[in-house]
């Protein structure tokens, strides 16, 4: 509704209150209300009313307007607090807050993904191609999980996916997917270099019942053993 509507509606009320106020009064014996005061009867709400109305009116729709602007303020912060700023997937807080949750009562799978041979990759091309680096493969990750799936960035050259409700094939094809998407990845230098990384990555299933925290432990192992066996490759935990 406009301001000038509820401005009016205001005016009208207690115009209409103090018109059946004086009404009722006229009607007790001896209280006779003359014209001119039917008159200031009328008048006066409205010479005090519009005013007071207009400015609570206003006052109101801006109170409305910082309420409305706050939370939108809050939302942002909020969302801002959740994900990794270079890649856009959630931070390690958010992510193994939001994965402890979600594997209480689902079965599924933990992939914890590193860069292979990152630090050379700085060293080669700079600190600037590094981090385009993390934001492909982050791009990867995310292209290549379902929306229900989690994303994070847990660090550095590390990240780790949750994949809810599937079962250790599914998670070792998905695991074997996204090693080959991101092999794939060629970054083209301006000095006709070009970049392509690899990933190493450690799966481990989980049933709802172990801690979170110990199915990362094991991907983590699965992981190491992916590196250790010449990097490149998918291992899954013991
Ligand atoms: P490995 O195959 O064994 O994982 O070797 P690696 O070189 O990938 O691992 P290492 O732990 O030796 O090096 C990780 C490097 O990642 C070191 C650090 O400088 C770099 N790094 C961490 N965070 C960032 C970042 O945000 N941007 C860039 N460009 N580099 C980062
Ligand atoms: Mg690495
Ligand atoms: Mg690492």
């Amino acid at each position: 509704m406009s301001a000038a509507i509820r401005i009016l509606i205001a005016v009208s009320f207690s115009m209409l209150a103090t018109l059946i106020a004086m009404y009722l009064l006229s009607r007790l014996p001896g209280m006779d209300v003359p014209l001119q005061w039917w008159i200031f009867g009328a008048a006066c709400p409205l010479v005090v009313s519009f005013p007071v109305s207009y400015l609570l009116i206003r006052q109101g729709d801006r109170n409305q307007m910082l309420h409305t602007e706050l939370r939108a303020a809050f939302a942002q912060a909020k969302h801002l607090s959740e994900i990794d700023q270079m890649t856009g997937l959630l931070n390690r807080a958010t992510f193994i807050r939001w994965a402890s949750e979600r594997s209480k009562a689902s079965f599924g799978a933990v992939l914890l993904i590193d860069i292979d041979n990152f630090k050379s990759i700085n060293d080669l091309y700079g600190h600037h191609v590094g981090d385009t680096v993390l934001q492909m493969v982050a791009e990867t990750l995310k292209s290549s999980t379902r929306s229900t799936d989690l994303c994070g960035r847990l660090g550095g050259e590390e990240f780790a996916v949750l994949l809810q409700n599937c079962d250790i094939d599914t998670a070792l094809n998905m695991a074997e997917r996204l090693r080959v998407n991101v092999s794939e990845l060629q970054i083209a230098l301006p000095n006709k270099q070009v970049v392509a990384p690899t990933i190493s990555i450690g799966v481990a299933t989980q049933n709802g019942v172990h801690p979170f925290q110990e199915t990362l432990q094991h991907a983590d192992r699965a992981m190491y053993r992916a590196k250790n066996q010449g990097r490149n490759q998918v291992q899954l935990a013991a």
